[in-house]
């Protein structure tokens, strides 16, 4: 169902999302998602509406992002695709009831644990990964047998138009539905009683979403955002830590949830990792990143204007041009910037780097803790042992040695944040276990029926510890 609401449209008009989201519960409520073979048909059907309309979905990407093919195709559909493969492959385990066993208290029974759909979820996107930020979670909500209301961002907006198309084509309008539209429309949805939220976007909006679903004690996901530190070390092998680095940073323009924010690096080896980063900027993007294929543009002129604003906040040694009529600001390094800048206290989500030095990594360490919980952390370093410390002493949603961003491919490792950066987490088994509830149960034999557990209580305390211990083993 393309439901299109204007981000304009008054509150009260908003409520035009509640058919949509009460059909979608009569639907739940018949348990037409219960049988694995209808989850395995509608994702085998999502696959093959992403495969044929690829071309579409590309360019949607590329006008809303400017997004390279190649990345938009690795980020964003192939992640999706590969998502549902993983889980087509994995679904029959993933769905089976648990055998658990029972204690002597509750013999003769058997208990087994059952997944169950917790019902209608809402997931709501953001702008940076428009495709695979709303339809990898939808990939988890289905395979677990919910049905699903998806909210796509409205600042990409290209692509929010060619995911409701091919949603409309692909599934019943009961089944899953896609509600357009920007805050006003969330705000409407999120007063609609949902059995799950899962939320991708900003900390601040994060809060919003929390606070909407506990008027219905509805259980979250929140993806959130965050500064993800970046340490390098004395011991790094500086060119292939600067490729990296320049890699996750700048893709996307520097508008990705696990980029690196900021680096610290031991101040021994500052100044030739920044002569790698430069050197790995123009061996990526050319002398003139404005005219490379591969490089992105800011997503509108709010966040081109606020990128633009940490510039004079750091001594540039890279970068720094931009250009307001395509939104484009150049891959920018900057050293020399206070810890208590805005560019070092707020996520900067887009194409600029500062770099920091530290002498002990328990400088670094101590300037991390200082901070909110980051949605990554990054260290390159040979030394187990620092890599030991630094995991042991910090706390972060995920964590990557020697590279970055790569830590969330994997679909056997739970991709979420932590503290400021989200809470709950998806990704192969883990987006599973997010939309579905575990419901414990038991079954009795009807005999032997002990009168023992009934008043009038005739035990003595030290007689009933003795048999409890032993019941329950
Ligand atoms: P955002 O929070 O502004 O918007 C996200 C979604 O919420 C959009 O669909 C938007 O329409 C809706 N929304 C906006 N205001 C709302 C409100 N008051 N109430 C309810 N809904 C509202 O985020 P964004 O700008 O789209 O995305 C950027 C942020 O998302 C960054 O902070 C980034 O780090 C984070 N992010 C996190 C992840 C992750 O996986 N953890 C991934 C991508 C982006």
């Amino acid at each position: 169902m393309g439901l299109k609401l204007d981000a304009a449209t008054p509150p009260g008009a908003a409520s035009d999302a509640r058919p949509t989201v009460e059909a979608l519960r009569r639907s739940f409520d018949k348990r037409l998602t219960a049988p694995v073979s209808f989850r395995r048909e509608q994702l085998r059907a999502l696959g093959r509406a992403i495969e044929s309309r690829e071309q579409d979905l590309l360019d949607a990407l590329h006008e809303d992002l400017r997004k390279p093919p190649m990345e938009a195709y690795a980020s964003e559909l192939g992640f999706v695709q590969s998502d549902i493969a993983h889980t087509l492959r994995h679904l029959d385990r993933w769905t089976r009831p648990r055998r658990a066993s029972t204690p002597l208290v509750a013999w003769p029974g058997r208990s087994r644990v059952m997944p169950e759909p917790f019902g209608v979820a809402l997931i709501v996107g953001p702008w940076n990964y428009p495709f695979q930020l709303l339809l990898s979670p939808l990939v988890a909500a289905l395979a677990a047998g919910n049905v699903a209301c998806l909210k796509p961002s409205e600042l990409a907006p290209n692509t929010s138009a060619t995911v409701a198309r091919l949603v409309r084509d692909t599934f019943a309008p009961d089944y899953v539905a896609v509600v357009e539209g920007g805050q006003v429309v969330s705000e409407a949805l999120l007063h609609e009683r949902f059995d799950y939220i899962f939320f991708t976007g900003s900390t601040t909006v994060g809060r919003a979403v929390m606070r909407a679903a506990a008027e219905h004690l509805t259980p979250v996901t929140l993806e959130l955002g965050g500064k993800s530190p970046c340490i390098v070390c004395a011991d790094a092998d500086l060119e292939v830590s600067a490729r990296r680095i320049v890699w996750g940073k700048f893709m996307n323009a520097g508008q990705t949830c696990v980029a690196p924010d900021f680096i610290l690096a031991d101040r021994r080896i500052k100044a030739p990792l920044l002569e790698a980063i430069q050197r790995a900027i123009r061996q990526f993007y050319g002398d003139s990143p404005r005219d490379s294929a591969d490089y992105g543009r800011i997503v509108n002129d709010r966040h081109f204007a606020r990128i633009v604003g940490y510039l004079p906040q750091g001594r540039i040694v890279q970068g720094g041009d931009h250009d307001v009529r395509d939104r484009f600001i150049a891959p920018t390094v900057m050293v020399d910037v206070d810890p208590a800048a805005p560019v070092m206290r707020e996520e900067i989500f887009g194409p600029v780097l500062p770099v920091l030095e530290f002498e002990e990594i328990e400088d670094a360490l101590a300037l991390l803790r200082d901070r909110p919980k980051p949605l990554a952390l990054y260290l390159f370093t040979r030394d187990r042992a620092v890599e030991e410390i630094v995991s042991a002493q910090t706390s972060s949603g995920g964590m990557c040695v020697n590279d970055v961003i790569s830590h969330m491919l994997g679909k056997d490792v739970p991709f979420g944040g932590v503290g400021e950066s989200g809470m709950g987490a998806y990704h192969g088994k883990a987006g599973f276990d997010t939309f579905t509830h575990y419901k414990p149960v038991l079954r009795r034999a009807w005999t032997p029926d002990f009168s023992l557990r009934y008043p009038p209580f005739k035990l003595s305390r030290r007689w009933l510890k003795f048999i409890y211990n032993w019941l329950m083993g």
